[in-house]
């Protein structure tokens, strides 16, 4: 092969691998059209492009040493012959016509290439020549090449062009879901937070107004100061856990069974109001790398619960079942149970199944959500089965950490 042809193929390919890297179309084309220009030796030339298939061809590119403002190729002189065909068209001697359009005028030859993929034409590139010239069949095989890989370079680009969108429009529909959620989330907030404001305002107003000094009254607002210190530190834990997940310098060798029997003494005074048994089936120790304050939460949020939505004289089972390298922990009780509906729902925060059947207070929905985060930060996982009437188990495991 001559060193000619090398140098000009050597040339189509860089072209190839510098479109690539800009990644858009219109470049490609101007690229491509430069190229062509070089590699012909031309005067000058430009690119016509169909945005869609069923499109007119637009210019979209005219060297910097073009004479005229191209029209659309028409049906004069073979350019619309070109546009139809896989082939190249060419035109060593144009011919003078009666009527001048600017092809005429400016050039005595010239060449159109398709720039063509899969038998699909994209559009043309026209060099233009204002001598005459004779087109070698190496010229006419390296003007079919110039085409073929200009749309493929365009091919190329538009792929990577819609990955990238696609990529965009998932992380854009992620940061609208997470928007959404931390709206929902103040919105539920602020509601739960307004309300015993409202009582204790309302009680006041009445005291001052009044000029009582009543402890009914007092005893009022303690209750709403109460409640509004159990939102608070509920919402500031949720907070906390999602910060620990980041940062979990806290975390030592803790003992499992021993956080169990320390939060089930706790709440056994509650339990015994509703004479709800506990019991415990233990095994030996176990240790989980942990946070010994969350866990604590973890697990009197999952008896609290089983005590709140148990039934009066029931039971609550707490076994713990130690697997190769997770420790298991089962809470069931047999209480009031939760609708198959609810069951999806039930750890998203502020989520509470079926209100009519659930005791009011202080319940706001948020201790499963708590719980859920504290499992996770600890690699640990939650799941629950329930029966309606029947009563509820929820199982937390963690990986167990091996103390040497
Ligand atoms: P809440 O503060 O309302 O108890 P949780 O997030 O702890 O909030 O629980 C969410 C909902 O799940 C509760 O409102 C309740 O309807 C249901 N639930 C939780 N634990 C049990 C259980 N052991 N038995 C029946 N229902 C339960």
């Amino acid at each position: 092969m001559n060193k000619n042809l090398l140098k000009k193929i050597a040339l189509l390919n860089q072209t190839t691998l510098d479109s690539l890297a800009e990644k858009n179309s219109l470049t490609i084309i101007k690229n491509f059209t430069e190229a062509g220009i070089k590699i012909l030796e031309a005067d000058f030339g430009f690119g016509w492009w169909k945005f869609h298939s069923k499109e007119k061809y637009k210019l979209v590119y005219k060297s910097p040493k073009t004479p005229y403002e191209p029209t659309i190729p028409r049906n004069h002189a073979g350019n619309y012959i070109a546009r139809k065909t896989k082939k190249p068209f060419f035109d060593s001697h144009v011919k003078k016509e009666n009527y001048l359009f600017d092809i005429d005028r400016y050039l005595k030859s010239y060449a159109i290439v398709p720039i063509c993929y899969n038998d699909n034409i994209y559009g043309n590139l026209v060099l233009c020549f204002k001598k005459e010239r004779i087109f070698k069949e190496e010229d006419k095989e390296l003007m079919v090449f110039l085409g073929n890989v200009a749309a493929q370079a365009i091919t190329t680009a538009r792929l990577v062009e819609k990955e990238r969108e696609l990529v965009l429009m998932e992380n854009t529909k992620r940061l609208l879901q997470e928007e959404k959620l931390k709206t929902e989330f103040i919105a539920n907030a602020s509601h739960e937070i307004r309300t015993p404001l409202a009582i204790i305002k309302g009680t006041v107003d009445l005291v001052l107004m009044k000029g009582l000094s009543d402890t009914r009254m007092l005893k009022v607002i303690n209750h709403e100061v109460n409640h509004l210190s159990k939102i608070l530190s509920d919402l500031s834990l949720l907070i906390t856990d999602t910060h620990k997940v980041k940062n979990k310098t806290s975390f030592e060798p803790v003992n499992v069974l021993k956080i169990i029997k320390h939060t089930t003494n706790t709440l056994k005074i509650i339990a015994k109001q509703k004479n709800i048994s506990i019991i415990f089936n233990k095994v030996l120790d176990v240790f989980v790398l942990g946070d010994q304050t969350s866990l604590e939460k973890l697990f009197a949020n999952l008896i609290r619960n089983a005590i709140t939505y148990g039934k009066k004289n029931g039971w609550i089972r707490i076994d713990v079942i130690k697997k190769k390298n997770t420790v298991e922990i089962k809470i069931s009780d047999n209480g009031i149970g939760i609708m198959k509906k609810d069951l999806p729902y039930i750890f998203d925060r502020f989520y509470r199944a079926n209100t009519s059947r659930t005791p009011e207070s202080y319940h706001l929905g948020l201790g499963l959500a708590i719980v859920k985060s504290i499992a996770l930060v600890h690699k640990g996982n939650i799941s629950v089965k329930s029966e309606v009437n029947k009563g509820t188990i929820f199982t937390v495991s963690f990986p167990i950490f091996k103390l040497n």
